[in-house]
């Protein structure tokens, strides 16, 4: 009688007379949120999927996506069998023989063996959305191959990175807003498919609690349509805006001194004399450099003796703004000046003016914003009564709360000038002090973590040695030009040019130029690659047309360009076609795997926390997880890691990998970070437990480690939280993390530009480049793509973003996610499209520099009057992914890659459309021109493409 109150459902909704049935728990896979689930089984067969209730992510909460995973499962896409390209056919006509898992193995083992033995980068392994980076990134080092990346270049590499070189976290995963303590919440680029149910139950909570929600960005969708206010802004002008919330509060004053002296960078003194040390910190002989990697022994200016003092010396009283003169000493007579003088003379004439023009957005408006933002977090200032140690033993009794939060994704991200966008927003939250405070930002393990973290990529040939593992992890952190992955003759040593003069910080690679590189043997031509899970002739590429032709290039000799191609995948997808080795994928009901504090966990505000899925179903037919194909090609090619001293075999499969495996002999540090120690005693450090697996199903599959008040807040300088990390292995050194308000390690690159720092220097035709993107503070310049394009020719932007009911283009083929929609529409502020003559629920043509593409034409109110917007991945080739030759995904529906260029001619050269530092792919870059399609003209989208179904798909389309 009490059903109402209790976490059990009201009535068993499976329940049949006489049948058997069973919930087994696990973690979703519909979206990156990681979610934990019950999946309901009926004698064997998943008919049902909800939320669990005790998982401390999503708390019983599910969405469209979680529940309709069993339509993935129910897919007439699937793969179920490994298929080799017929001889002689054309790649993308999808001519495939069934081989058996045997073969395949043995064609890998034998090609990859000869790589490996020969030249280990003609292999390259680049993987989609994907959640197990740190075994792929494993696999790909051991190789010895730098030639891998995840699909991070292509989505939020300048978020990540524009945050970690400036506070050492980032959003998402590695953190987030404190809404349960934030007064005033500013979201700006931001769609749904990041952090889905976790963002949408706090900011539940936030609007109940009364919290004001500003949200800023060109369209009005998801989350923002419970905005208090929107207020719309043009594409890539974001870092505009910031640069005149700064000026603003900085002209006013009202920014967090305190806070800035002491845990940021902002009281150093920067060298201004003309030569090496130009623009880089100077630091004190006599001091303890603390880390040798990033040294902290520098220097303040001192208000009370008016001399230049060690950084960190008690009792100084460090001033933010002025001029100095070195005084008796190692640096005697040297011009010198605090960051923080800088940055003031930076955003000086950045003014709220200046930036309307850029961004649409009234100056009255900016300067409201500026207001608001800065009286919230002084204002609105409270203290908890929480005492904590910071790195130079001073005790404090309370923590500050400054509760104005900010949340950004990748509308900030995807254009070429991301990252100092982003560094922008870190800078204008550390004005504000919000940085791991109550309201504000808060950091998620294992972050924070140096700024930036000490991993380095490989810089040498040296480094990449045959049948040797990597020297360096195959992606890192550069600090200074000797950190970039070149050859002796400054030639990239990546096939996708990462951590090149060209995108000298790139530290998620450039997925989205790997294929038109290799193409081109530009650098250099290679052998096998390897893609997982990502849809590279279509939806994952630009310039999607040519990249399909680039798939099947010749060279004179008949062979193909890029000579083997493999692709994993769960379903046949418009990249599958193109393969040679196709492996059929399980879906995430069918496998073992883990959400790792190595890679990409799932930790909370108040600790760490890692999640593994565990098999509710079998695999279809002869499905395999990408996992034990790496596990089984790594002990077919005897990795050391995976190999016993006596050349055996040294793990079962993934299962036992996961359990066995340690970051190094007896180091206790693992995938996984829960139930550690031989009988599971022992949390996030041990020996590694037989049982490990067990204690996760029988926990929810979650692991969650709540630390103690006192470690919560203040991480970067928390004294306590520092030997935790240190400790438990989330960090190497245990130094406090310095907010990098001015960054020396860009100024370091500035200065290789000009000639004046001894060592490498960037080629003649990229000093101009690396010099003006390069700068140590934040600034806003207009993306590359305007630099390339008539703008009274193509006068609107155009972006996408991923649609809250499908995260995966994998969802078009979902029976139930597909109802919700079919096709995408353009979105055109409906102003905008009567100028144009273009009515409600017409056909239309969308046109950029590089491309047209027809489409139907959707009037908005909620999209800026300068933007049209679309879905991304909706539209699909003909016939792809199971659908009925005439689906509405291929008929109505459209890709706006068509519109996208690869490549831009800037200056003379040819680069990739990406950011400069980052080399993120500049995907909302583009400008169009719209015009209506002629009456003559067919009813469907354009261009058309066909694709085909392949071998022993798992239901026929007569059954469909
Ligand atoms: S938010 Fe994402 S992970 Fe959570 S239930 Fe929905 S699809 Fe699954």
């Amino acid at each position: 009688m009490f059903k109402l109150f209790s976490n059990d459902p009201v009535h068993d909704p499976i329940k049949q007379q006489g049948a058997t049935t069973e919930i087994k728990k696990t973690t979703c896979y519909m979206c990156a949120c990681r979610c934990g689930i019950r999946a309901h089984l009926r004698d064997g067969e998943l008919v049902y999927i909800d939320g669990n209730p005790e998982h401390p992510l999503n708390q019983g909460v599910i969405c469209a996506k979680g529940a309709s995973g069993i339509m993935k499962q129910k897919s007439p896409a699937r793969i179920t069998q490994p298929l080799l390209r017929k001889a002689g056919s054309h790649r993308g006509d999808g001519e495939f023989e069934a081989i058996s898992w045997d073969s395949a193995f043995e064609i890998l083992t034998k090609r990859l063996s000869h790589i490996r033995a020969t030249d280990p980068k003609k292999f390259a392994l680049f993987t989609g959305r994907d959640q197990m980076q740190a075994l792929t990134g494993l696999f790909a080092r051991q190789f010895g191959t730098p030639n891998y990346a995840a699909h991070g270049g292509f989505c939020s590499v300048n978020m990540a990175a524009g945050m970690i070189y400036t506070i050492g976290g980032s959003f998402w995963e590695f953190g987030g807003p404190d809404l349960e303590r934030a007064k005033l919440f500013v979201m700006i680029g931001t769609a749904e498919d990041h952090h889905s149910n976790p963002m949408k139950i706090a900011l539940s909570k936030f609007k109940r609690s009364g919290g004001r929600f500003i949200s800023i960005n060109p369209v009005r969708t998801g989350y923002s349509a419970i905005a208090d206010e929107w207020i719309p802004i043009k594409p890539g002008t974001d870092g505009a805006l910031f640069m005149a919330l700064m000026h603003e509060l900085i002209r006013l004053e009202k920014y967090d001194a305190p806070f800035l002296k002491r845990f940021s960078n902002s009281s150093q003194l920067v060298c201004m004399d003309s030569g090496a040390e130009e623009g880089l910190f100077l630091y004190d002989p006599d001091s303890d450099p603390i880390n040798l990697d990033l040294p902290h022994n520098k220097y303040i200016w001192d208000e009370k003796t008016q001399s230049a003092q060690p950084c960190f010396k008690q009792g100084t009283s460090p001033v933010l703004l002025g001029e100095y003169t070195m005084g008796p000493g190692p640096h005697q007579g040297k011009k010198v000046v605090p960051a923080f003088e800088l940055l003031r003379r930076q955003v000086s004439e950045t003014t709220p003016e200046w930036a309307s023009a850029i961004t649409s957005i009234p100056a009255e408006r900016i300067r409201k914003l500026a207001l608001e933002i800065a009286d919230t977090a002084f204002g609105q200032e409270f203290e908890l009564p929480i005492a904590w140690t910071d790195s130079w033993g001073e005790k404090h009794d309370s923590v500050t709360g400054r509760p104005v939060a900010f949340h950004a994704m990748r509308g900030l991200s995807a254009h070429s000038n991301g990252f100092q966008t982003t560094r922008g927003l870190a800078v204008l939250m550390s004005l504000l002090g919000t940085i791991d405070r109550p309201g504000g930002f808060r950091h998620k393990a294992p972050y924070p973590r140096q700024v930036p973290p000490n991993a380095k990529p490989p810089s040498s040939e040296n480094d990449i040695k045959p049948n040797t593992p990597l020297a360096k992890p195959p992606l890192g952190w550069p600090t200074q030009p000797e950190d970039l992955a070149l050859d002796s003759q400054g030639n990239p040593l990546r096939i996708d040019k990462a951590y090149s003069w060209e995108h000298p910080l790139a530290a998620h690679g450039l997925m989205h130029n790997v294929i038109t590189n290799a193409v081109k043997g530009d650098p250099y031509s290679i052998d096998t690659l390897m893609i997982f899970m990502a849809n590279m002739s279509w939806n994952s590429t630009m310039n999607t047309m040519e990249v399909r032709e680039h798939l099947n290039a010749k060279n004179a000799d008949g062979e193909f360009k890029i000579p083997f191609l493999v692709v994993c995948d769960a379903f046949q997808s418009e990249m599958v076609d193109f393969a040679d080795l196709v492996l059929p994928d399980t879906t995430y009901l069918e496998r073992h795997d883990v959400m790792s504090m190595l890679d990409r966990p799932i930790s909370e505000f108040d600790g760490p926390v890692d999640s593994v899925r565990i098999p509710v179903l079998e695999p279809l037919g002869e499905c395999k997880p990408f996992q034990e194909v790496l596990i089984e090609l790594a002990s077919r090619l005897q990795f050391p890691a995976f190999t016993t001293p006596e050349g055996e075999r040294k793990f079962k499969d993934y299962p036992d990998f996961i359990t066995r495996f340690q970051t190094a002999p007896d180091s206790g540090i693992g995938f996984l970070s829960g139930w550690r120690g031989k009988d599971g005693e022992k949390p996030l450090k041990g020996e590694p437990n037989p049982n490990q697996w067990q204690k996760y199903e029988e926990n929810n599959c979650v692991h969650q480690y709540h630390m103690p008040p006192e470690h919560q807040y203040m991480r970067n300088w928390n004294k306590g939280y520092l030997d935790f990390s240190k400790e438990n292995a989330l960090r190497q050194k245990n130094d406090p993390i310095m907010i990098a308000i001015y960054s020396d390690i860009l100024q370091r690159f500035r200065l290789a530009a000009t000639g004046k720092r001894p060592g490498a220097q960037p080629p003649e035709h990229l000093k101009a480049r690396i010099y003006k993107y390069f700068d140590p503070l934040p600034f806003w310049y207009p993306p590359l793509e305007d630099e390339a394009t008539d703008l009274t020719k193509f006068t609107l932007n155009a972006i996408t973003q991923r649609p809250m009911a499908m995260y995966h283009s994998w969802d078009s083929q979902n029976a139930w996610l597909r109802q919700i929609h079919s096709h995408n529409y353009l979105y055109v502020n409906t102003a905008t499209a009567l100028q144009h003559g273009i009515a409600d629920g017409a056909w239309m043509w969308i046109e950029s520099q590089w491309g047209k593409v027809k489409c139907m034409a959707r009037h908005s109110e909620a999209v800026d009057p300068g933007t049209v917007w679309t879905w991304n991945a909706i539209g699909k080739a003909e016939s792809a992914w199971s659908l009925s030759d005439n689906a509405d995904e291929s008929k109505k529906g459209f890709l706006l890659n068509h519109l996208i260029s690869e490549e831009l001619p800037l200056g003379g050269f040819t680069v990739s459309n990406s950011d400069p530092i980052t080399g993120q792919a500049g995907w909302y870059d583009v400008r169009v021109r719209l015009a209506p399609a002629g009456d003559d003209e067919p009813q469907e989208t354009w261009p058309q493409v066909k694709a085909y179904e392949v071998p022993g798909m798992s239901l026929k389309k007569e059954a469909k």
